[in-house]
């Protein structure tokens, strides 16, 4: 892994299995980018579909600058964040609710690493997170968690991202389509 190619809030996505899985992935991996994150690691191993999907909005919807890495060892990755100053945000429903601690770690200057999980998560990521947030205490989607979470640490504010690097850009209107330079994408 490179020395630090981190900015400051990462999604590491646990548990991918390739085929089964490639469109939550992708789906995880487009909210990290449309919802602010600097980057998305697919922990252990590439699934070309996902790639695929992320350069495509990149290249039309703008974000280039957001990293996609995968294939990378994810216990490395925590130890690796942790060294270099990090901390590390696992969601599960297991954890403190996402509104008693979202200021502390709002405040923290720390790069931040969003740990989501599949089916079931090791208990290395419970015990090295340096926060288990929930989202609720019900089982439901690492989407959703993922949604959630950013939207309360950014306050809403991401949803006013722009890319300037964007090819196409969108004219909210109340009814209907409109798109500026979507012929180029
Ligand atoms: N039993 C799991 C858990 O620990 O949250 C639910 C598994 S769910 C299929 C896959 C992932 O979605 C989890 O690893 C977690 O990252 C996220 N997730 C699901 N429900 C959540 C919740 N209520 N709060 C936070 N994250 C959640």
């Amino acid at each position: 892994m490179q020395p630090h190619p981190y900015g400051r809030v990462y999604v590491l996505r646990l548990g991918h299995r390739p085929g089964r899985d490639k469109r939550v992935t992708s789906h995880a991996a487009l909210v990290a980018r449309a919802f602010g994150a600097n980057g998305f690691i697919l922990a252990g191993v590439c699934d070309p579909s996902v790639e695929r999907t992320i350069t495509r909005v990149t290249e039309c919807w703008g974000g280039k600058s957001f990293h996609f890495e995968c294939g990378v060892p994810p216990k490395r990755v925590v130890r690796e964040w942790r060294k270099q100053g990090g901390e590390i945000i696992h969601l599960t429903m297991y954890g403190l609710p996402v509104d008693e601690i979202i200021d502390y770690i709002r405040i923290s200057p720390r790069e931040k690493l969003i740990v989501i999980g599949a089916e079931k998560v090791e208990r290395f990521y419970y015990e090295n997170a340096d926060y288990n947030v929930a989202i609720g205490s019900q089982p439901h989607s690492e989407i959703a968690a993922l949604a959630i979470f950013l939207d309360r640490l950014f306050r809403g504010r991401e949803l006013k991202i722009n890319y300037e690097d964007a090819r196409a850009r969108i004219i909210p209107q109340p009814r209907g389509k409109k798109v500026i330079g979507s012929g180029q994408c």
